[in-house]
């Protein structure tokens, strides 16, 4: 029995929203809230009739703390699933500590506006200090984890696929494989044509951004930084077939890198088509993936946002999308004195997806982690007071729950390598 307010209603929390309806003898009541209320309402007139789950809708603007206290001391939730986008993840943190309520997101922090002079003052010093110039660093988030030990609540932080699922991996290699795990290489394959040139598969500015940025990977206790898709690989991946990938910075590397014990590298391999970096390219070339305001006929515009306007919408992709996701880990360690190998993954079709929720597998992947995560906490296995990620709770209840829930896992104890 629990009540749950998920802000958001785009891709990602539309499935996760119809994930917890399924877990209706958990997901007792459920609030969507969003900046948009029409989205919420469609999806809450969708599943009615289809669970037990009552559902209620709300509009709120997640920038502002005191909207969001307001909401949240209404609806009294036992958590906030913060399933909007990286720019709340402290407005949400900040409600949440306010009202006295668990906490949890799928993406950690980064600024809206990167020009900020007070952001930008304390990310170049964190560029230098750590070594790698990402906007996003979970710095943000975890100087917050005093604040929720002393209150008693949890925040859980990235609990979508990657991050998320990968650091479930990673523990799970850890709990059962390994003594000792030395490298990782994580690996995220979609294998899916939506028919169009470009278009992106979740937010076009997080995904754009995340994507035309330095890549990097931590080797040997600190972080290596390339140019963007400097280092090319290519990987026969199980069910998909052989893809081209290149390596990227992702945030879970910076909490694995501190909490896997003795680990040597760890690197994050994403595919890409031919096509989709063409066109990132030459839209980067041409000032479009600029997050700086433009004056044009007497009105700003932010050319990030304007491309995402003519940009598919992400959540339309889903009965045009076919192919499958391959997303998993790699492991290299020792075991009982031994050197071994491991590959722990998963397998997911777009179109199995699309009949089942209505959406493709890179929502899917996303949003059914965000469930298992808000099951894990509801349940009281994930509930310790502090700010954690993934990693650092029992792996084995949560990939239970991903098995049942539609991301079952797939194992190889002697994986091709990547060199
Ligand atoms: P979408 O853009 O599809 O949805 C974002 C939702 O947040 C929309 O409903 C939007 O409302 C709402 N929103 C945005 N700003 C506000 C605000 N100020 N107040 C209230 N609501 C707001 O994004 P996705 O569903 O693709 O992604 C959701 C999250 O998941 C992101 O943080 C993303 O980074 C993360 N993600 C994580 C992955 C992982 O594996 N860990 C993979 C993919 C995504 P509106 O409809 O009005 O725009």
């Amino acid at each position: 029995m629990s009540r749950v307010l998920v802000i958001g209603c785009g891709g990602v929390a539309s499935v996760a929203i119809q994930k917890c309806c399924q877990a209706d003898e958990v997901f007792t009541e459920l609030c969507i809230a969003s900046r948009t209320k029409e989205k919420c309402d469609a999806l809450a007139e969708k599943l009615r009739g289809k669970t037990k789950t009552v559902l209620t809708t709300a509009k709120v603007d997640a920038d502002d703390v005191n909207q969001l206290i307001q909401l949240i001391n209404d609806y009294k939730p036992d958590l906030v699933m913060n399933i909007a986008l990286p720019y709340q993840d402290l407005t949400i943190m900040d409600a949440c500590l306010a009202c006295g309520v668990n906490y949890m997101d799928t993406a950690n922090y980064e600024p809206e506006d990167t020009d900020d002079p007070q952001w930008r003052a304390i990310y170049e010093k964190r560029c230098k200090e750590e070594g790698f110039s990402a906007y996003f660093d979970y710095s943000w988030q975890w100087a917050y984890r005093k604040k929720f030990e002393d209150a008693g609540l949890t925040a859980l932080l990235g609990c979508g696929f990657d991050p998320g699922v990968t650091q479930a991996y990673c523990a799970h290699a850890l709990k059962h494989e390994f003594d000792q795990i030395d490298t990782i290489d994580i690996l995220d394959c979609n294998g899916g044509d939506h028919g169009y040139a470009f278009a992106t598969n979740f937010n076009p500015e997080i995904n754009l951004r995340e994507v035309s940025a330095p890549g990097s990977y931590w080797e040997n206790g600190h972080w290596v930084e390339i140019p963007p898709m400097a280092i090319k690989r290519e990987y026969k991946f199980d069910q998909v077939g052989d893809k081209d990938m290149y390596l990227l910075h992702h945030e879970e590397i910076e909490s694995l890198a501190k909490t896997i014990p003795g680990v040597k590298r760890i690197r994050f391999f994403m595919t890409f088509g031919q096509s989709y970096l063409d066109h990132m390219r030459c839209l980067e070339d041409v000032g479009m993936l600029s997050t700086t305001p433009i004056q044009y006929n007497g009105q700003e515009i932010v050319p990030i946002q304007f491309l995402k306007a003519l940009l598919p919408d992400p959540a339309s992709l889903g009965p045009r999308t076919k192919g499958k996701t391959n997303i998993g880990c790699i492991f290299t360690g020792v075991k009982d004195g031994k050197e071994k190998t491991y590959y722990i993954y998963n397998v997911c079709d777009h179109q199995e997806c699309y009949h089942e929720v209505g959406s493709q597998a890179i929502s899917y992947t996303t949003g059914v982690p965000a469930m298992c995560g808000a099951l894990m906490m509801l349940t009281g296995k994930w509930i310790r007071p502090g700010v954690y990620t993934v990693e650092e709770f029992d792996p084995d209840p949560f990939l239970e729950a991903l098995d049942r829930y539609g991301l079952p896992r797939s194992e190889s104890h002697d994986p091709e390598l990547v060199d």
